[in-house]
């Protein structure tokens, strides 16, 4: 935790950073035909940013539970519902390395145990996406083919990180 920094300090960074990382992505990868995957539907806060800004391009939900706010529910069709460790196996059976943008929000409270779940669905996110698309994170991953890439302006470093298969 940064020095002084609240909860609730965090917490806006982390909504800041993700927006700016998001909307820098769909810009970044906007002439690309390829579905986009959200990991992590919660809310719904995030897959609502993306489909108001996303044009032409498919959206594939990967949730455990769907909870989300009415709004921000998507539809059954592009809803894949289970755990990750099962689902993402299988979406590379399904779409191959497709995915234009891949935003994942899976963590909890507890840092540590986010930083284990991200090592251990990398090598899965990894697999699915295309040639020249961009990866979201608000936890770091661990990556073998895909780049780290800066930050956009707005996102404060340590809340978000951007990866990109070369
Ligand atoms: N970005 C979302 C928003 O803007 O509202 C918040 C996502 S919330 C922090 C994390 C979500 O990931 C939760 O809804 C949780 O159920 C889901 N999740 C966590 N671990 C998962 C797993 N192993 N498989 C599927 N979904 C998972």
């Amino acid at each position: 935790m940064g020095e002084g920094q609240s909860r609730l300090d965090l917490f806006i960074d982390r909504m800041v950073s993700q927006r700016a990382c998001l909307d820098h992505a769909i810009a970044e990868t906007a002439g690309m035909p390829g579905p986009v995957f959200e990991l992590g539907l919660g809310n719904g806060r995030t897959y609502h940013h993306m489909r108001s800004r996303i044009d032409g391009r498919d959206i594939y939900v990967f949730e455990r539970a769907v909870a989300a706010h009415p709004d921000s529910t998507p539809p059954e069709a592009r809803t894949i519902l289970g755990d990750v460790r099962e689902t993402l196996p299988a979406a590379r059976d399904r779409f191959g390395p497709t995915a234009t943008l891949i935003h994942a929000d899976l963590g909890g409270h507890n840092r540590d145990k986010n930083d284990a779940f991200a090592r251990l669905v990398s090598p899965l996110i990894e697999l699915l996406l295309a040639p020249g698309g961009l990866m979201v994170s608000s936890d770091r991953m661990y990556f073998d083919a895909l780049e780290e890439q800066p930050l956009p302006p707005g996102a404060v470093p340590g809340r978000c990180f951007v990866y990109r298969r070369p």
